[in-house]
């Protein structure tokens, strides 16, 4: 799903007053070296109209989630069916998948198999080479970015224009999406005016939002009548008619799929459900759960190609089918990318989802980032306080904080913890198995707490206290306490 969100960037704005706050960058890390959330996270926290622009707006989604599901009286049945639905859907994924695919030849279209990004790549590269196309227009799909795909076009010499205003920002300033359903929503009205005037030849100090989106229209259009192509992800893909569903805000899919005569979706295995009734629990719940509309302004249903043109699905594992070997985290494959869960969350909303330095952030991204590189992303699951908020908003049931603990465990068992981490662990393991030791300790750092000088604990070295104050320490320990009023009884 995608979500026009220009208008995340507040009220109408004219030329701007005082000098814009510049836009806080993250230094990409090179394969093989791991991946620092936290440092990358300074940045954004350290520019405070960004900071707090990036936080009220994400709980502003949340709170609009929340008015459209007490609407609902039966919300929580719909997550459990859609649960339910899910998990059968992924216990017989084999059958489904054949399904589809005999459904979806029998609807004339061409249907792929890419075990990998690589052949993804490959696949769709091949299909535009046979019919000598050169330009490619697209809406936003995730499963595209995981691939890598723009990289490996710009290589081979085929444009690629992404429709989805959101995505067209962020490919136009060389940034990956920073969240699932709204790409730039971590940018403010003054940042995109930049990167339009840089590379669309726009006015800089004209931060208006509704001539920025004029803008995007403006250069995009041209670019979809002429195409060669029109390439979609897809949110659903019904096995009982081979066909697919889109959900955009924009209607910019729909362009794509529609004016180029050759259609081409990236489809990540995951994405088929059985029937067609069962569609209406999910779109029920998409939208609702991602910007809190009941329904997405485009929800299409795409069964073949259109007169006289061609259509193929390229059906992408990509790690899926290893995904759903692993006990402990093979229900994030339910997960239908609504962004509730970065919504809610507080690092989330905090730091910014490009802090995260891969395809996929917030809670869900720290599950399924390590399954695609353990080492580069090891570090992830620590980027979350475990307060189960993301799994309450969930609207398919995944045990998304029970998932993120998981991971923290495999990590340490595979000798993935940074040192510092794994120094203070064994300090508090040591500390914490000897109880005598533990109650002096504890009474020792409550008075400290009281008395310590405030460099001590706010200092360069300690990552700790950058954003955090320390608590009052309460005159009496709970141990003290019980042992007085109740260890006599
Ligand atoms: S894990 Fe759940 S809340 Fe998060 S994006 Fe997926 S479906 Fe939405």
């Amino acid at each position: 799903m995608s979500d026009l969100r220009l208008s995340n960037q507040g009220d109408r704005v004219g030329p701007a007053k005082t000098a814009p706050e510049p836009q806080p960058r993250v230094t990409l890390v090179r394969d093989g070296q791991r991946v620092n959330h936290a440092k990358n996270a300074e940045g954004f926290l350290a520019a405070p109209q960004h900071q707090k622009m990036h936080d009220k707006r994400l709980w502003d989604l949340r709170q609009k989630r929340d008015g459209q599901m007490h609407q609902i009286p039966e919300w929580e049945e719909l997550r459990e069916l859609a649960s339910a639905i899910k998990e059968h859907t992924l216990a017989h994924l084999d059958e489904y998948l054949v399904q589809f695919e005999r459904n979806a030849r029998a609807n004339g279209v061409h249907v792929h198999w890419a075990k990998d990004a690589e052949e993804h790549n490959r696949i769709v590269h091949g299909i535009l080479r046979y019919h000598g196309a050169k330009s490619l227009v697209k809406s936003k799909s995730m499963l595209t970015d995981e691939c890598g795909f723009r990289e490996y076009m710009a290589q081979v010499g085929i444009e690629i224009v992404e429709t989805d205003l959101g995505e067209r920002i962020q490919q136009l300033d060389d940034e990956e999406p920073s969240h699932i359903v709204v790409p730039a929503v971590h940018k403010l009205a003054t940042d995109v005016a930049k990167v339009f005037a840089e590379k669309l030849g726009s006015d800089p100090n004209d931060a208006d939002i509704y001539h920025l989106a004029e803008t995007q229209r403006d250069t995009t259009r041209p670019k979809i009548l002429s195409a060669d192509a029109g390439m979609t992800g897809c949110n659903f893909a019904v096995a009982e008619t081979g066909g697919i569903t889109v959900c955009t805000n924009e209607g910019n899919a729909d362009l794509s799929m529609n004016v180029p005569k050759l259609h081409i979706a990236s489809v990540g295995i995951e994405k088929v459900i059985p029937k067609i009734e069962h569609l209406g629990v999910f779109v029920r719940m998409l939208s609702r759960s991602a910007v809190g509309s009941p329904i997405t302004q485009y929800t299409s249903h795409v069964r073949g190609p259109r007169e006289g043109g061609q259509m193929h699905i390229v059906l992408v594992d990509n790690g899926r089918s290893a995904r759903l070997k692993e006990e402990q985290f093979w229900r994030s494959l339910k997960c239908i990318r609504c962004g509730a869960c970065m919504n809610t969350c507080p690092v989330y909303r905090r730091s910014g989802g490009l802090s995260y330095g891969a395809t996929y952030s917030g809670p869900i991204g720290l599950i399924i980032d390590p399954t695609i590189n353990r080492h580069k992303y090891s570090e992830l699951p620590f980027a979350s306080s475990l307060n189960g908020s993301c799994t309450n908003v969930c609207p398919v049931k995944i045990n998304i904080h029970e998932q993120i603990a998981a991971w923290r465990k495999v990590m340490a068992e595979n000798h993935e913890l940074p040192f510092a981490k794994k120094a203070a662990m064994q300090a508090a393991g040591a500390l914490l198995a000897q109880p005598a030791l533990y109650r002096t300790a504890i009474a020792t750092a409550d008075a400290a707490l009281n008395t310590l000088p405030r460099f001590a604990v706010y200092n360069s070295l300690n990552a700790w206290g950058k954003g955090r104050e320390n608590p009052h320490a309460p005159r009496k320990t709970f141990h003290a306490w019980y042992k007085k009023t109740r260890g006599r009884k």
